[in-house]
């Protein structure tokens, strides 16, 4: 088993969002990896220029990150070519770790695309569910609370990593992150798993559910229209993180913005629970939830009780308005 530490550079359309492709607004023009074996020992490298085929003129903003013009990109392989030897030098199930959730996005909505141009073929290369690691969420996990997210040059900074190459290189910022990665705990790199969904569950027999240390987290099918999603029995039932038993609901569903649910929950055996639902859409704009529940203390259900209380208040103002 291999760790690929990825990162990439993209481009956008230079003549503004209007003239976009929206299946492509981020088009890959620059793959960076380092490939470390089991123990994180650095095993391989990984690095290409990609010459663009969609937006051939690089955006202002491309430009001024990147320090590249379009003669950079002359003679060179497109992505098609380029991500198939990627992916061979990958090997058998490689573990993908990046910097934040947005590259992986963005390398399957750029495979996507050229399967639907016809540039390439065969079966989609990712696994479903795909695990990957999230290292801006490890190390916030390691060294803050888990919720902080730092910049790669923060993180680097941080840790007196030697700043000895220009971020904003694909490949450079990949060998930043394979530094931070060697420097973390080898336990909670193992543990803090992450679960990308650019494809999400298409029915319930695919619904994801895992098991960390102190909560979980379910990952639903998802629903054409967003009205439909809370009125799910499978999405709102409330289970007890120790005993699995589903469990009675003692303040219900709540939202304050539409977006976020959260509710307490109680075994009878096993005490309280708090569960969030967080609502979004997949690539395909449909709805679905991520739930996670973990165990609450009584301040957790306080924060949760204020809460409704606020709005509920909030909302009496409204109506004497
Ligand atoms: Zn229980």
């Amino acid at each position: 088993m291999n760790y690929i530490v990825l990162d990439l550079e993209w481009n956008q359309c230079p003549y503004g969002k209007k003239k976009e492709d929206p299946r492509l607004p981020f088009e890959i023009i620059e793959i960076g990896a380092v490939k470390l074996d089991a123990s994180f020992q650095e095993v391989g490298t990984f690095h290409e220029t990609i010459r663009p085929v969609l937006y051939r003129r690089l955006h202002y903003m491309t430009r001024s990150v990147i320090h590249m013009t379009e003669e950079d990109f002359q003679g060179k392989r497109t992505f098609p070519h380029v991500f198939a030897d990627f992916l061979v030098w990958c090997g058998d199930a490689p573990v993908f770790c990046t910097w934040g959730p947005g590259d992986l996005t963005e390398l399957q909505r750029n495979v996507r695309w050229h399967i639907e141009h016809g540039n390439l073929t065969g079966r989609w290369p990712f696994p479903f569910p795909f695990f990957y690691r999230d290292v801006q969420k490890i190390f916030s996990y390691s060294h803050e609370d888990g919720k902080m997210r730092r910049s790669l040059e923060w993180a680097v900074e941080y840790l007196q990593i030697e700043k000895t190459e220009e971020f904003h290189d694909a490949f450079s910022d990949a060998r930043y992150t394979a530094r931070i990665l060697q420097l973390l705990n080898p336990e909670d790199v193992r543990k803090y798993t992450s679960i990308d969904t650019y494809h999400t569950p298409s029915k319930r027999s695919e619904e994801i559910l895992v098991r960390y240390d102190n909560y979980t987290k379910y990952i639903s099918k998802s629903f054409p229209k967003r009205e439909s999603v809370m009125k799910d029995r499978v999405i709102i039932s409330t289970r007890c993180l120790i005993c699995d038993q589903k469990i009675r609901r003692t303040i219900r569903w709540f939202s304050d913005n539409g977006r976020n649910y959260l509710c307490i929950a109680q075994c009878p055996e096993h005490g309280l629970f708090r569960s969030k639902i967080r609502m979004r859409q997949n690539a395909d704009n449909e709805w679905y939830v991520v739930k996670t529940t973990r165990a609450a203390s009584p301040s957790d259900v306080d924060a949760v009780k204020n809460k409704l209380e606020t709005l509920r208040q909030r909302r009496r103002m409204h109506r004497m308005n």
